[in-house]
């Protein structure tokens, strides 16, 4: 009897403690193979770049006596691969500090209309340099308690991809709406629309649809990864429709207080 007391203990104490490591161990795991993820990536997003600006700055080195003029495709293409070093090294730092729970969400009390129209003045010129048309239908008025520097933030990625991913002649625009005690925000462009498998990725880390196309846009893939996030510490929700055949909405739902 002692004997199947004891193994009956064993048993159960060795089948306790892998329970508890499964429930305590697995998001540990979880976490720590996402953080590795997120190096690998990074460290691969950033070798591309680096590597151009060593080889012309070295091809410089080559040639000391050549004016800049000469060396002036080199010398834009560094520069170019520098800043997009530096939006790069700006989002990761956001997502880290996202991850590690560093930020906090600081609502304050917002009047939409005069937030909105401050956010979006420098597109409508924007727009209008690059022969775009852009409109804006802005039915949400009064005042609602979000953060506003991460709010501004969500806009600024939303209509620069809005931009980025349209060509001159086609159409942009924002529209905002308060329906249920809900702030619905529509950014819609007539661009070249998503296709059904990279809607599945756009909000993953470093997805771009394109890779070859937005070194050119001077996209990092991290844009709406860290729009999610700001959607999601307001406890709201960011989804993607494409239009057949052109054109992109993203519409981001936000319960207000
Ligand atoms: P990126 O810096 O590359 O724009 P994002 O995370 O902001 O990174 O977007 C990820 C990808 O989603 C983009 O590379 C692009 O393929 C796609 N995307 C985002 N916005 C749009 C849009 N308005 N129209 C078409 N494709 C888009």
């Amino acid at each position: 009897v002692l004997f199947i007391a004891f193994l009956a203990f064993t048993t159960l104490t060795i089948f306790a403690s892998w329970k508890l490591s499964q429930r305590y161990m697995r998001p540990v795991l979880k976490a720590w193979q996402q953080q590795q993820d997120f190096v690998n990536s990074a460290a691969h997003e950033l070798k591309t770049p680096l590597t151009i600006i060593q080889n012309k700055l070295e091809l410089l080195l080559t040639k000391p006596n050549a004016q800049i003029k000469d060396q002036y495709d080199g010398v834009i293409m560094a520069l170019s691969e520098i800043r997009r070093l530096n939006s790069l090294s700006a989002d990761m730092l956001t997502l880290a500090k996202a991850h590690s729970n560093m930020a906090v969400i600081n609502r304050e009390p917002v009047e939409l209309s005069e937030f909105i129209n401050q956010v979006i003045e420098p597109y409508s010129e924007i727009a209008e340099l690059d022969s775009k048309q852009f409109t804006t239908n802005l039915m949400a008025t009064g005042i609602v308690l979000i953060d506003r520097q991460r709010i501004h933030q969500l806009l600024v990625i939303l209509l620069d991809n809005a931009l980025k991913y349209t060509e001159s002649g086609q159409a942009i625009s924002l529209d905002t709406m308060i329906k249920n005690k809900q702030l619905i925000i529509m950014v819609n462009d007539t661009g070249r629309g998503i296709s059904d498998q990279a809607k599945k990725h756009v909000f993953d880390r470093f997805y771009r649809e394109d890779k070859s196309g937005s070194r050119a846009t001077g996209g990092t893939g991290l844009g709406l990864t860290i729009a999610q996030w700001i959607v999601d510490i307001h406890k709201g929700k960011i989804t993607v429709e494409d239009f057949k055949p052109q054109g992109t909405t993203f519409k981001v739902v936000l319960p207000i207080k």
